[in-house]
């Protein structure tokens, strides 16, 4: 029976192992680029909810129903809670376990796992694989005389080194296996690159707290409220302690920098975490401490080793949770204190042997079947995001999600590609926060420029037609009709069409401004151009060619049409009235020329130059062809 004291110890060690989730939320989130974060986040959050849901259905039964020889449950699914308070406080405390296990893995395969597969593995993680092996080594922590397998054999696992901490990293192993490294992460002559988290003050955050829910973990692991939770606590806490120092001062000795690497502290202090889980209960303080060095040593050089295999593990849950948990469940057959040896009625060389049995059972089971599983689902439907989602980014790509932060760096993206700030949109102001700040400051600075380059485009716009335009008539100045002249004369030669082009003179125009001064003169010649430029078609092009001498180009137009049109704009200007003088007529002379193979502009307008002289010659006020 179960007293009270027993119930508040499992349920209170619950609620603290519950705080692994957001321990572990903070730890793989800082230690992936801020544009995966939320992902990581949601990834986290998501596995949780769906072990406890998974683990209800099935993963219960099978981990503590009615052994079938030993190899998993037979009954208990769908756990049911009535009349049966322990049940459910027990139930409580082992679907924050499974909960854990599950969630390992969304740390190595963070940045570049797909969410649904991500969620299928959870699912299967905490409905399957982590309950079958619960089974073999827990068994009978429910229901009495229905051990598993493991157990019969001796195998010692106090919390979980194996059963919950390596058999998440072997998942986590044949996951980052078959959806292969993070783009960058090796590159084809051999480099490693270190792809460095955003914010390793939340990974730290991150540690604490889950430094202080493996209390709960190792602890509560006890399932009733006794005095040896106090010596659990003591050996978890120096394991961790240790694990870290190790790892602190090897770093800072062999990293490249010789400097004591951020990563490899907190590693090495859940190395020292992971690495008691199993012997926590039964070693003593000097072999917590030994376990806690050797999980150091283990974490760090094991991270080398991956790389070594370019195996890529965002943030180090194989070396921490496999390598260590496989430590830490030897090394409690090499650290068992003679009282248990006694207790249990074995040799210290047979509980080492059993308890290598146990990693190994577990790395075949977990990571073989995992990498089975993962292969089929792979081949069907692709675990992996596309590139180009990768690349974006995760919290984007797969929850249209952002942040102050990462909008801030697309739109600096934006305008560098851009080499223009149109189209950098106002970002979302975060108050309060430094981010915030900058935002409000980026803001406003490309506001400022965006009224700069737009004002600059104005000006350039105006130079252009003022490099463009006749200032006094409001049409194609020379240089600009030359030049279109030329493109037209090369595309009618291209395309084997006809040209045709008008050269007018207006006739006597010197009288006008010696008669009635030269503003009047510029009055005729703005009045003569509009009328032209008004008759025209919207596919002719007028020029001023020089003082009051003008061209007219009319592509795909042959001369005859060209010179009924110049006939109709000659007689046109004839009947303009003018303030002069009722009666004063104002007339042109002009010559029309059409295209002729292989002619250049000089020598087209030469030829309507003469023609033009021709009509002068005849008498004015005709058009000659
Ligand atoms: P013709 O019939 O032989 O063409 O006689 P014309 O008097 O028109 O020819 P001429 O070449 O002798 O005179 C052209 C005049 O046009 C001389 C020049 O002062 C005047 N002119 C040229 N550009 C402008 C201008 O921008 N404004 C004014 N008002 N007059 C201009
Ligand atoms: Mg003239
Ligand atoms: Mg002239």
């Amino acid at each position: 029976m179960k007293n009270t004291g027993d119930y508040l110890w499992v349920i209170i060690s619950a609620m603290v192992i519950f705080l692994m989730q957001p321990g572990f939320m903070a730890l793989e989130t800082g230690l992936t680029r801020a544009k995966n974060s939320i992902n990581v986040a949601i990834k986290n959050m998501s596995d949780f909810i769906l072990s406890v849901a998974a683990f209800w259905f099935f993963g219960f039964g099978l981990m503590f129903g009615e052994s079938c020889n030993g190899l998993f449950g037979t009954t208990d699914f769908f756990v049911d809670f009535e009349f049966n308070d322990w049940k459910a406080a027990f139930f409580i405390f082992q679907a924050v376990f499974v909960g854990t296990a599950a969630t390992i893995d969304s740390g190595a395969v963070a940045e570049r796992a797909k969410f649904s597969t991500y969620l299928l593995m959870s699912f299967i993680t905490s409905a399957f694989i982590y309950p079958v092996f619960g089974h073999w080594a827990w068994g009978d922590f429910f229901y009495k005389n229905n051990s598993g397998w493991l157990q019969d054999l001796g195998f010692l696992d106090f919390a979980g080194s194996t059963v919950v901490h390596s058999i998440g990293g072997w998942v986590s192993l044949a996951g980052v296996i078959i959806i292969g490294p993070r783009i960058g992460r090796f590159t084809a002559d051999g480099k490693v690159n270190k792809i460095r988290g955003h914010n390793l003050v939340f990974a730290y955050l991150g540690v604490f707290i889950l430094f202080f829910a493996w209390f709960g973990f190792n602890c509560g692991s006890t399932l009733t409220a006794s005095s040896v939770i106090a010596n659990i606590f003591a050996n978890t806490m120096i394991s961790a302690s240790f694990g870290g120092i190790t790892s602190l001062f090897i770093s800072w000795k062999f990293s490249k920098n010789h400097l004591p690497e951020p990563e490899s502290i907190i590693n090495g202090i859940l190395g020292g975490l992971v690495g008691i889980t199993a012997g926590c209960f039964y070693v003593n303080e000097v072999g917590a401490l030994v376990i806690g060095v050797v999980s150091g040593f283990i974490v760090y050089f094991g991270s080398i080793l991956l790389e070594k295999l370019k195996i890529d593990d965002a943030v180090g849950a194989i070396p921490v949770h496999g390598f260590a948990g496989v430590w830490g469940t030897i090394a409690t057959g090499i650290f068992i204190q003679e009282k248990y040896l006694i207790e249990f009625d074995t040799t210290r060389l047979h509980q080492i042997l059993i308890q290598i049995i146990g990693a190994l059972a577990a790395f075949v089971w977990a990571f073989g079947l995992s990498f089975l599983l993962m292969k089929l689902i792979n081949h069907f439907y692709p675990m992996r995001v596309s590139r180009e989602h990768e690349e974006i980014g995760l919290n984007i790509a797969e929850h249209g999600a952002s942040s102050s932060i990462l909008e801030l760096s697309s739109s600096v993206r934006t305008i560098i590609e851009n080499k223009n700030f149109k189209n950098a949109g106002r970002i979302e102001v975060e108050q309060g926060t430094e981010i915030g700040e900058l935002t409000t400051y980026f803001n406003s600075m490309v506001n400022e420029l965006k009224t700069k380059e737009e004002a600059v485009d104005e000006v350039l716009k105006s130079l252009h037609k003022m490099a463009v335009t006749d200032g006094l008539t409001q049409i194609s100045n020379r240089k600009n009709i030359l030049e279109i002249l030329e493109k037209e004369i090369e595309r009618a030669r291209r395309y084997h069409l006809k040209l045709s082009l008008l050269l007018f003179d207006i006739d006597y125009f010197k009288k006008v401004n010696d008669n009635f001064g030269h503003l009047s003169g510029d009055e005729v010649l703005k009045r003569i151009t509009r009328e032209v430029d008004n008759a025209i078609r919207k596919s002719d092009y007028i020029g001023r060619y020089g003082g009051e001498e003008f061209l007219v180009i009319m592509p795909e137009t042959e001369a005859e049409k060209a010179c009924l049109f110049a006939n109709r704009i000659k007689d046109d200007i004839e009947r303009l009235r003018w303030n002069f003088g009722t009666d004063y007529v104002i007339t042109i002379s002009g010559g029309v020329v059409e295209n002729l193979a292989e002619e250049d502009y000089v020598h087209m307008i030469h030829r309507a130059d003469e023609l033009l002289y021709l009509a002068k010659e005849k008498g004015r006020n005709r058009i000659e062809a």
